[in-house]
């Protein structure tokens, strides 16, 4: 079995979900990185 991780930032603000990547600020609502939670 492989271990796959993979990594979300999910908005605290308008629940925008970056897959991956963690953006300088929120597309949706324009929220500061400082703003997102980490998943995963
Ligand atoms: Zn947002």
């Amino acid at each position: 079995m492989e271990e796959r991780e993979t990594t979300y930032y999910v908005c605290n603000v308008c629940g925008y979900v970056s897959d991956g990547i963690l953006p300088d600020e929120c597309p949706i609502c324009g929220a500061k990185k400082e703003r997102f939670v980490k998943f995963g």
